[in-house]
């Protein structure tokens, strides 16, 4: 009889610790916990710590303690992605079994250069969702003896999903359920567009896993429910949604939820120290001053 049960709601929240938690990452806290009280569900954290370059313990020992500070509990153990590199691996193998996936040798640099030299014509270069410019693409078609030769040489390289190939793999519609709202204020069922982004990088040289990747499997292997998070991931949601397609994930639901502006009416940046919460703290204010700030 345990279908018949109702799925207990997960919630998450996925700081990245390579910088301290300000009010932006406040508000999306503490509204997973919030959910996550209302609906009698679960609330996890987890540090996304893919990026080792960048990601530190002081900055984890900072999350922790700011959400201790800000009331917030989560259950143990904290998941921490630098512990499940082999999952990652495991999916992408799987992917470049199935021919959607290839290496890409191009560096950031080479990729940058093709770019200005083809708008110095005065024609612009396509971008995706967020700016950047879509990666030129002519690796995808690199022959199979080229590509082991490149592969054989040793040359750090990235793995790219092919778009177009992995979108041709959806018979039905790919949608998602928003609960909150776009930057359009897009709400209810959302059509995915992956298209947009180009052959997006699964992974690195430096990194067995990209963001969209790694919070893909994260999410299905902790079994979240409910995804509640900035705008500014509103497309990427496109992208993950192909993803859970492609693997056999289940689909979750998405809210995605205002940002909060700096001072300058710009997005807040970790690097800014004036507007982290333990800039605050220590300036005097209590956790309800914060919730006040917010909106909340
Ligand atoms: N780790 C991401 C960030 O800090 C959030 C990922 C997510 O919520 O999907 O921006």
């Amino acid at each position: 009889m345990d279908e018949a049960l109702p799925k207990q709601p997960v919630f998450r929240f996925a700081p990245s610790p390579n910088g301290q938690l300000h009010l932006g990452h406040a508000l999306s806290a503490i509204l997973n916990f919030d959910m996550a009280r209302q609906e009698n569900g679960r609330f996890l954290l987890r540090i996304e710590d893919i990026d080792i370059t960048r990601c530190t313990p002081e900055y984890e020992a900072g999350i922790v303690e700011d959400l201790g500070w800000l009331g917030l509990t989560w259950e143990s153990p904290v998941r921490r992605q630098s512990e499940h590199f082999n999952l990652y691996r495991e999916a992408l193998g799987a992917l470049i079994d199935r021919g959607l996936v290839y290496p890409s040798f191009l560096t950031r640099g080479e990729i940058k250069a093709r770019v200005t030299a083809f708008e110095a014509e005065g024609a612009a270069w396509p971008r995706d969702p967020d700016g950047a410019p879509i990666y030129p693409g002519e690796e995808r078609s690199l022959l199979p003896m080229g590509r082991q030769q490149m592969l054989a040489s040793g040359k750090p390289h990235a793995w790219r999903l092919d778009m177009a190939k992995a979108v041709v793999q959806v018979m039905e519609p790919l949608t998602w359920r928003e609960m909150g709202g776009g930057p359009q204020g897009e709400t209810g069922m959302i059509t995915a567009d992956p298209a947009r982004w180009g052959d997006i990088i699964l992974s690195r040289s430096d990194a067995p896993s990209s963001y969209h990747l790694a919070v893909t499997l994260d999410d299905a292997e902790q079994a979240v429910t409910h995804i509640v998070r900035g705008q500014d991931l509103f497309h990427a949601t496109s992208v993950h949604r192909l993803l859970q397609h492609l693997l056999g994930l289940p689909e979750p639901l998405y809210h995605h939820h205002r940002l909060i502006p700096g001072e300058d009416g710009r997005k807040l940046s970790k690097s800014n120290r004036d507007t982290g919460i333990a800039a605050f703290r220590e300036a005097g204010k209590t956790p309800a001053d914060i919730r006040a700030m917010i909106g909340l």
